[in-house]
């Protein structure tokens, strides 16, 4: 390990240390869960949300963990990123069908070779 590293290591247990990250607790009781906005307005600004969002007992309790909405260059780059993974997403979605539709294409394929070899047996 070279001084250098050395250093960076020493330095990420002394010092400042962040704080404990305290649970929240949602209003419904639960602690809450945390989450990523990918809206516009907000593209990878973390939040608190409640589990029970959207279930039958909708639970509406949000708190931005994240200070203050991104702005300028970076809120650009953001929406850049995430549009970025999206496309990426979707490809592979893609290639994820393409695979699935290859297997069992494949194991068709398969089956039939397995028959004509069954039916060679029995000659
Ligand atoms: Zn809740």
């Amino acid at each position: 390990m070279g001084e250098r590293e050395k250093d960076f290591r020493g330095s990420r247990h002394k010092g400042k240390g962040k704080a404990k990250e305290s649970i929240v607790l949602c209003d419904c009781g639960l602690p809450a869960k945390k989450a990523q906005s990918w809206t516009d307005e907000n593209p990878f600004r973390r939040f608190y949300g409640c589990e029970r969002y959207k279930t039958p007992l909708d639970c509406r309790f949000f708190q931005w963990i994240d200070e203050g909405s991104p702005y300028g260059w970076q809120k650009r780059a953001l929406l850049e990123a995430r549009n970025n993974i999206r496309q990426k997403e979707e490809t592979i979605m893609e290639l994820k069908k393409n695979i699935a539709k290859f297997q069992s294409d494949w194991a068709e394929n398969a089956e039939f070779e397995e028959d004509i070899i069954n039916g060679f047996l029995k000659l």
